[in-house]
């Protein structure tokens, strides 16, 4: 029997995972964050099957989502305490995807690196991520973004704004934006690490920076491939079929070669996917038209 202290805690834990279950994910739309789902996921959300899977009280996921907007607030507040303007908050802006399907998104911020610094007289699109420790490492070692995160941002870049706040460079392409004596730099991604970022090991051990930032330059051209995606679903939608389930060597299921050579989808997993069951066949689907291709031929 858990002491009384840890039954509050888990009581706690539970009206969290109830809030975010009941909210779910909501009614599908075109969202640019959404590039690094799984297709088959996105096309059963946009058939609007709920969750099969809710997140378990003790992962805590509210409270990790949570710690990424905590983080965003704080970095964007240590550029500007370390003179680096970050402007256009939060601006909503519209990618249009190949078939001309309007997918809408929010940037982190715009940031202004003053001449005196490195990168100075550039701005970038930038935007934070918070990383567990495996992650972090692997960005900070590669000294390059996460493809996923990556694309996100190159995205914005070729994006339009389109928010009432800013009605003076409302269509505008971001990254056609002007800001006085700065040129476009491309793409930046803030990663920081939530964990104690250390190299090696026992005594040899040694403390890495806190914060990495990565610049890239953006491919227009790259960019119209990467939005084919949001395509891909209306697709799927429009003909009545579902995509079958990607290879475990699928970068959108997150596929892991493992030590034999063999590849492993690790989010196909319902610690990862909100849809497992019903995507795997083990529970029966909701929503009529996904019963009917999935559960009953
Ligand atoms: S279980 Fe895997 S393939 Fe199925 S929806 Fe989830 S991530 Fe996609």
């Amino acid at each position: 029997m858990p002491s009384e202290a840890a039954q509050l805690s888990e009581h706690v834990l539970e009206v969290a995972a109830k809030k975010m279950s009941d909210r779910g994910d909501g009614n599908y739309y075109h969202r640019v964050s959404a590039i690094s789902r799984c297709l088959r996921d996105m096309v059963l959300h946009a058939y609007a099957e709920p969750w099969s899977n809710e997140p378990q009280a003790k992962w805590g996921d509210t409270y990790r989502f949570n710690q990424g907007h905590d983080v965003e607030d704080r970095v964007i507040k240590g550029l500007q305490d370390a003179g680096v303007v970050v402007s256009c908050q939060q601006l909503k802006v519209q990618a249009t995807s190949p078939m001309g399907k309007p997918i809408s998104g929010h940037i982190d911020g715009i940031v202004l690196v003053p001449h005196h610094l490195p990168l100075g007289g550039k701005w970038f699109l930038m935007d934070v991520k918070s990383a567990g420790a495996f992650a972090y490492k692997t960005v900070l070692e590669k000294d390059q973004p996460k493809l996923d995160n990556m694309r996100q941002v190159s995205i914005y870049t070729q994006s339009i704004v389109n928010d009432d706040n800013y009605p003076e460079v409302k269509g505008i392409k971001v990254c056609d934006l002007e800001f006085d004596d700065y040129e476009f730099g491309g793409g930046m991604l803030c990663y920081f690490s939530l964990d104690r970022p250390v190299k090696g090991y026992g005594p040899s051990r040694e403390d890495q920076p806190k914060m990495h930032f990565i610049t890239f330059d953006v491919d227009p051209h790259e960019v119209e491939m990467y939005l084919d995606v949001f395509d891909e679903v209306d697709i799927h939608k429009r003909e009545g079929t579902i995509p079958s389930i990607p290879s475990p060597s699928d970068e959108m299921v997150w596929g892991r070669q493992q030590k034999d050579g063999s590849y492993k989808a690790i989010r196909c997993n319902p610690r990862w996917c909100r849809r497992y069951d019903v995507c795997q066949g083990i529970e029966k689907p909701i929503q009529n038209e996904v019963r009917e291709l999935l559960w009953e031929r």
